[in-house]
């Protein structure tokens, strides 16, 4: 692999393209996924004390803090009745993007294919290329975005070593059914695959729906891997601390990459992280929050104009204005940050190939005057 392709494979991401677009026109930013409100102030006074604590300045374990991973494995017991071993099976990680890239980095050779569902988030593909492996994307289309199972299998050969899925999707807000969860079961053993399970926005899913972890699959034990993201649950994404938990002699693999990419992550943070999570309802409550987020906006919104697509979970609404223009997303979205002050993303660029549908990305993790200005903003473009 050469130095030119790694530079085509990667480019520059579109959450810095349009946030560097928000700021240069001063527009609302509702393209990259970040909440514009405080996180908890508990959580603040904990980081506070840990920070001030000197024994904790130094290197925090390799895997990361115990009562952190000892907080995980809670997670899934309670959550999806699963059982993952604090010492041996969770390992914590510079968030879910280092979790991702290290489960990459471990499993795949060069010449080996994963089989992703587009739209896919940006760092599934760069990540992929560079360990000299292929995405090998599935198409979703709207309104539904649901699964056509016989391509998959057809898209499955003898290179193909994982399959990568997004439960809670972004960009899509889709929830992944037992059905869907069923047939991954079946292909995953069929075919001896990995399954990746980028499972981030586990504890968004709204309108009484129910996230089913991959964790939950006993089926998958031995071959799965779960990625998880604190930054999402707390509303602190510029913290970075991940989790990347799969079965014992998978996490020794994963954590001897792990040890040469970060070895370990900020110490203090972990043990703020693990005294808040002792209260189920902190992270629990967080479905009801993102509902109203998302009830809110739509609420406020022209949906005659921006047809809003069902948003089952996650804190992304799609907009569907393929009814009343013809242009592409990119330039629409190019033509809202720069004349109309707000900027989305045009979810073309998760897609890598055509069909490619006219469908603008919402972040609805903001405060209620930044969500009734952006559906000001989106009810006053004229002329589409
Ligand atoms: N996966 C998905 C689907 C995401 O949306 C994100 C970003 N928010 C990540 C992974 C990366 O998470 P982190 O910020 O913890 O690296
Ligand atoms: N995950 C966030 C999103 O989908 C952004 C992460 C990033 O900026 N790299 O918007």
């Amino acid at each position: 692999m050469n130095l030119a392709f790694k530079q085509t494979q990667t480019g520059v991401s579109i959450f810095s393209v349009m946030t560097a677009l928000a700021q240069e026109y001063g527009a609302l930013n509702m393209a990259q996924g970040f909440p514009d409100f405080d996180c908890d102030p508990l959580l603040l006074q904990l980081a506070h004390t840990y920070m001030s604590n000197a024994k904790l300045q130094q290197y925090a374990p390799m895997p990361g803090v115990l009562s952190l991973r000892e907080a995980v494995s809670r997670i899934y017991s309670t959550e999806y009745k699963a059982q993952f071993s604090a010492e041996h099976e969770i390992t914590i990680t510079a968030g879910a993007t280092q979790a991702l890239y290290t489960a990459f980095s471990a499993l795949l050779e060069p010449g080996d294919e994963v089989i992703l569902f587009e739209p896919a988030y940006d760092s599934y593909a760069p990540a992929i290329y560079l360990q000299g492996a292929k995405p090998v994307g599935i198409p979703l289309l709207p309104p539904f975005f649901e699964i056509d199972w016989d391509l998959v299998n057809r898209s499955i050969g003898p290179k193909t070593k994982a399959i990568l899925i997004n439960n809670p999707h972004n960009p899509t807000g889709k929830v992944w059914s037992e059905s869907d969860l069923n047939q991954i079961s079946a292909l995953a053993l069929k075919h001896r695959l990995y399954v990746i399970a980028d499972e981030v926005y586990e504890h968004m899913v709204f309108d009484g729906l129910q996230h089913l972890s991959i964790a939950g699959r006993k089926e998958l034990r031995e071959c799965c891997v779960l990625i998880g993201s604190f930054g999402k649950t707390l509303h602190a994404t510029g913290w970075k601390i991940g989790t990347l938990s799969a079965c014992a002699s998978l996490t020794r693999i994963l954590r001897q990459v792990h040890q040469f990419q970060v070895f370990a992550v900020n110490h203090p943070l972990q043990h703020a992280i693990a005294d808040y999570l002792s209260e189920p309802s902190r992270y629990q409550n967080i479905k009801g929050f993102y509902e109203n987020r998302r009830n809110m906006f739509l609420k406020a919104l022209d949906t005659q104009r921006w047809q809003a697509l069902p948003c089952q979970g996650t804190y992304f609404q799609l907009l569907d204005y393929s009814a009343c223009s013809n242009l592409p997303d990119t330039q629409l979205a190019e033509i809202l940050v720069k004349k109309h002050g707000i900027a989305c993303i045009p979810v073309s660029v998760f897609y890598s190939q055509n069909p490619k549908p006219q469908l603008l990305r919402i972040c609805f993790a903001k405060s209620d005057a930044t969500l009734f200005r952006a559906a000001e903003c989106l009810n006053a473009v004229q002329g589409l």
